[in-house]
């Protein structure tokens, strides 16, 4: 039998899936009602408003019932065609599986990873980092024949706790005057981290539902820019069930041309009452602060965060590096076996090197005080020396920056 801890509730502190409120959960519970029925089409309206305004844009959003890397290969395969070239950024190891998929399309993609290497981590040069801009323009100048037809960055890279500066990204496409498109994958930073997907010339991004939009997996979605729609009239990659043009078509009424997953839809109908209500500028304040604070626990560790960049610490989740010789899965282990809380493990190269601590999701100051306590015992029972108390800094972080003053502090 399935073991449900009688004994309180899990600690979900991965960086996704994120524990999902109750609110969300008793919406989704509601009967589920005919996909082509006269209540269905209010319900289909309302979420691809809601999302419209979390994505910041006056273009079509595609819904669908796919994990976050559906979402990755309809970005793609509604716009490139077999043998176009694309350039990839390592930040980490999702940048890497997105890159493995388009060569796996029939895409040629181009994985540009800044060199140089890192005191702690020699094998993963990058994966401290964010995106640099610079070497994406210097590449598209090269680019003088415009081969390159996509340009495609990890906005918050999930497996390193870095965001990257995707304003700064269209900047260098327009300051090479190239005509690639702009892929972004928000898939963990959507609805926790600041995003805007006009402002910022961003052609698709790419997001799902079980990150900052507190659902379970299950959703995700294509924002695309009318340059995006535009180009899905030549791409010739194979699709059907992720082509945009029918899907778009039917939303106008708030329909879609296959059965969507209607009790998830309630979930985001919720989730988008609450964030917006909520306004996005104090959830995006929320979670920086949230970081801060589970951040200045590591500091008093003095372990070293994965992200080498304070400019670019992630709201969502913060990554740890362990000493030399500590196994961060065996760390992350003995803290569920003991204490019921799950930590996010190092992925790709990172793996047993650092674990990541999720601050996202239903989610307020004691519980990421009760995540910081589970660490802090957790790495004591494995023998790292700790130069000082995690859980006394981040309780007088929290006790000192009341929510609401996180941005002024
Ligand atoms: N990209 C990023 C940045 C992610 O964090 C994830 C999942 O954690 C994915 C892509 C893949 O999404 P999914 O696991 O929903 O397919």
């Amino acid at each position: 039998t399935l073991d449900f801890h009688p004994t309180g509730r899990h600690f979900l502190q991965i960086p996704g899936p994120s524990p999902v409120p109750d609110r969300i959960l008793r919406a989704m519970s509601l009967p589920t009602i005919d996909h082509r029925g006269p209540e269905f089409g209010p319900l289909g309206l309302k979420v691809l408003d809601g999302i419209r305004q979390v994505f910041k844009t006056r273009h079509p959003v595609i819904i669908y019932p796919a994990s976050g890397t559906g979402a990755w290969e309809a970005a793609l395969s509604n716009t490139l065609s077999a043998g176009d070239k694309v350039l990839m950024y390592e930040t980490g190891h999702f940048a890497s599986l997105w890159n493995k998929m388009a060569l796996r399309l029939g895409l040629v993609p181009e994985f540009l990873a800044p060199q140089g290497t890192d005191e702690h981590l020699p094998g993963a040069p990058g994966w401290r980092h964010g995106v640099r801009a610079d070497l994406i323009e210097e590449r598209l100048r090269k680019d003088t024949a415009h081969e390159i037809k996509a340009v495609c960055v990890v906005h918050n890279e999930t497996s390193t706790g870095v965001t990257s500066d995707i304003a700064s990204v269209r900047k260098a496409i327009d300051a090479a005057r190239h005509p690639a498109l702009l892929l972004v994958d928000s898939i963990s930073g959507l609805a926790s981290a600041d995003f805007r997907h006009d402002e910022w010339g961003v052609d698709v991004t790419v997001s799902g539902s079980q990150k900052g939009l507190m659902l379970p997996p299950g959703i995700s979605f294509n924002a695309v820019s009318p340059k995006a729609l535009e180009a899905m009239k030549t791409a010739r990659l194979p699709r059907s069930f992720w082509a945009w043009d029918e899907i778009v078509e039917m939303n106008k009424d708030g329909y879609w041309p296959y059965t969507p997953n209607t009790n998830l839809l309630y979930g985001l109908a919720e989730s988008l009452d609450m964030i917006l209500g909520e306004g996005l500028d104090n959830v995006f304040a929320r979670h920086q602060r949230w970081g801060a604070g589970v951040r200045t626990a590591v500091n008093a560790w003095g372990l070293p965060i994965q992200c080498d960049d304070p400019a670019l610490y992630s709201p969502v989740l913060t990554g740890v590096i362990t000493p030399q010789g500590v196994d961060a899965d065996a760390v992350r282990r003995l803290i569920h076996e003991r204490f019921d809380l799950s930590l996010g493990t190092g992925l790709g190269k990172l793996k047993g090197r650092m674990f990541r601590m999720g601050h996202l999701g239903d989610s307020n100051d004691l519980t990421l005080i009760a995540m910081v306590a589970a660490v802090e015992m957790g790495l004591r029972l494995s023998g790292v020396k700790l130069a000082g108390s995690g859980v006394q800094a981040s309780m007088e972080y929290f006790a000192g920056h009341p929510a609401g003053t996180a941005l002024r502090a």
